[in-house]
Protein backbone atom coordinates (compact mmCIF):
# COMPACT_ATOMS: atom_id res chain seq x y z
CA UNK A 1 0.00 0.00 0.00
CA UNK A 2 1.37 3.63 -0.39
CA UNK A 3 0.54 6.79 0.47
CA UNK A 4 -2.08 8.53 -1.74
CA UNK A 5 -1.33 10.57 -3.85
CA UNK A 6 -1.67 14.39 -2.37
CA UNK A 7 -1.57 17.50 -4.85
CA UNK A 8 1.05 19.69 -4.58
CA UNK A 9 -0.93 22.41 -2.88
CA UNK A 10 -2.00 20.33 -0.12
CA UNK A 11 1.63 18.75 0.94
CA UNK A 12 3.92 19.90 3.63
CA UNK A 13 6.42 22.93 2.47
CA UNK A 14 8.85 20.72 2.90
CA UNK A 15 7.52 18.01 0.37
CA UNK A 16 8.43 18.77 -3.01
CA UNK A 17 8.37 14.98 -4.14
CA UNK A 18 5.66 12.38 -3.30
CA UNK A 19 6.07 10.09 -0.35
CA UNK A 20 8.21 6.46 -0.77
CA UNK A 21 6.18 3.92 -2.38
CA UNK A 22 5.90 2.33 0.71
CA UNK A 23 5.19 5.11 3.11
CA UNK A 24 1.58 5.01 4.36
CA UNK A 25 1.94 8.23 6.27
CA UNK A 26 -0.20 11.01 6.07
CA UNK A 27 2.09 14.37 6.74
CA UNK A 28 0.20 17.45 8.09
CA UNK A 29 0.91 20.59 5.99
CA UNK A 30 2.36 22.26 9.76
CA UNK A 31 4.80 18.99 10.00
CA UNK A 32 8.23 20.40 10.33
CA UNK A 33 11.34 18.95 8.13
CA UNK A 34 12.86 17.67 10.76
CA UNK A 35 10.18 15.40 12.34
CA UNK A 36 8.89 14.59 8.73
CA UNK A 37 8.83 10.48 9.10
CA UNK A 38 8.10 8.30 6.36
CA UNK A 39 6.95 5.05 7.42
CA UNK A 40 5.95 1.44 5.54
CA UNK A 41 2.66 -0.08 5.95
CA UNK A 42 4.15 -2.75 6.54
CA UNK A 43 4.89 -4.19 10.36
CA UNK A 44 5.95 -7.70 10.83
CA UNK A 45 5.65 -9.22 14.29
CA UNK A 46 7.76 -12.15 15.21
CA UNK A 47 6.79 -14.11 18.41
CA UNK A 48 9.68 -15.67 19.79
CA UNK A 49 8.07 -18.75 21.15
CA UNK A 50 11.10 -20.09 22.99
CA UNK A 51 11.65 -16.73 25.07
CA UNK A 52 9.94 -16.58 28.84
CA UNK A 53 7.01 -14.17 28.21
CA UNK A 54 6.55 -10.48 30.14
CA UNK A 55 5.19 -11.38 33.01
CA UNK A 56 3.87 -7.69 34.59
CA UNK A 57 0.58 -5.46 35.90
CA UNK A 58 -0.50 -3.04 34.47
CA UNK A 59 -2.83 -0.53 36.43
CA UNK A 60 -3.89 -3.00 39.33
CA UNK A 61 -4.07 -6.20 36.68
CA UNK A 62 -1.80 -9.28 35.69
CA UNK A 63 -0.85 -9.34 32.35
CA UNK A 64 1.16 -12.40 30.55
CA UNK A 65 2.40 -11.58 26.62
CA UNK A 66 4.43 -13.41 24.59
CA UNK A 67 8.24 -11.71 23.29
CA UNK A 68 8.08 -10.21 19.68
CA UNK A 69 10.05 -8.68 17.46
CA UNK A 70 8.59 -6.32 15.21
CA UNK A 71 9.77 -5.40 12.01
CA UNK A 72 9.24 -2.36 9.83
CA UNK A 73 10.78 0.57 7.23
CA UNK A 74 11.11 4.21 7.99
CA UNK A 75 12.81 7.47 6.87
CA UNK A 76 12.95 11.26 7.88
CA UNK A 77 12.99 12.65 4.68
CA UNK A 78 16.51 14.41 5.84
CA UNK A 79 17.87 10.75 5.75
CA UNK A 80 19.45 9.70 2.67
CA UNK A 81 17.89 6.36 2.76
CA UNK A 82 15.01 4.24 4.55
CA UNK A 83 16.47 2.29 7.88
CA UNK A 84 14.72 -1.21 9.05
CA UNK A 85 13.67 -1.24 12.55
CA UNK A 86 14.15 -4.51 14.64
CA UNK A 87 12.18 -3.73 17.35
CA UNK A 88 11.74 -5.79 20.74
CA UNK A 89 8.46 -6.21 22.40
CA UNK A 90 7.06 -2.97 20.45
CA UNK A 91 8.86 -0.71 22.63
CA UNK A 92 11.57 2.09 21.64
CA UNK A 93 14.73 -1.12 22.50
CA UNK A 94 15.71 -2.08 18.81
CA UNK A 95 18.38 -1.48 16.66
CA UNK A 96 17.91 0.50 13.28
CA UNK A 97 19.60 -1.33 10.57
CA UNK A 98 20.49 0.21 7.15
CA UNK A 99 19.75 -1.54 3.98
CA UNK A 100 22.86 -3.33 3.45
CA UNK A 101 23.07 -4.38 7.24
CA UNK A 102 19.72 -5.64 7.21
CA UNK A 103 20.35 -7.73 3.95
CA UNK A 104 23.22 -8.65 5.51
CA UNK A 105 21.31 -10.03 8.67
CA UNK A 106 18.46 -11.56 6.41
CA UNK A 107 21.05 -13.23 4.49
CA UNK A 108 23.05 -15.05 7.50
CA UNK A 109 19.75 -15.73 8.82
CA UNK A 110 18.92 -17.56 6.00
CA UNK A 111 22.19 -19.61 5.76
CA UNK A 112 21.60 -20.27 9.24
CA UNK A 113 18.03 -21.70 8.94
CA UNK A 114 19.10 -23.56 5.44
CA UNK A 115 21.80 -25.41 7.39
CA UNK A 116 19.71 -26.43 10.01
CA UNK A 117 17.06 -27.71 7.74
CA UNK A 118 19.69 -29.85 6.08
CA UNK A 119 20.32 -31.52 8.71
CA UNK A 120 17.05 -31.91 10.58
ZN1 LIG B 1 5.58 9.85 3.77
Amino acid sequence: MSAPDVQADERPYWQTRPCPTWCSSGHARDESIADALHMSHDFFEIVATTEPPICDTYAGERYVEAQAFDVSLSQYELEREPRVWLGLNQTSTGLKLTLGEASALADALRKLVDAAEATS
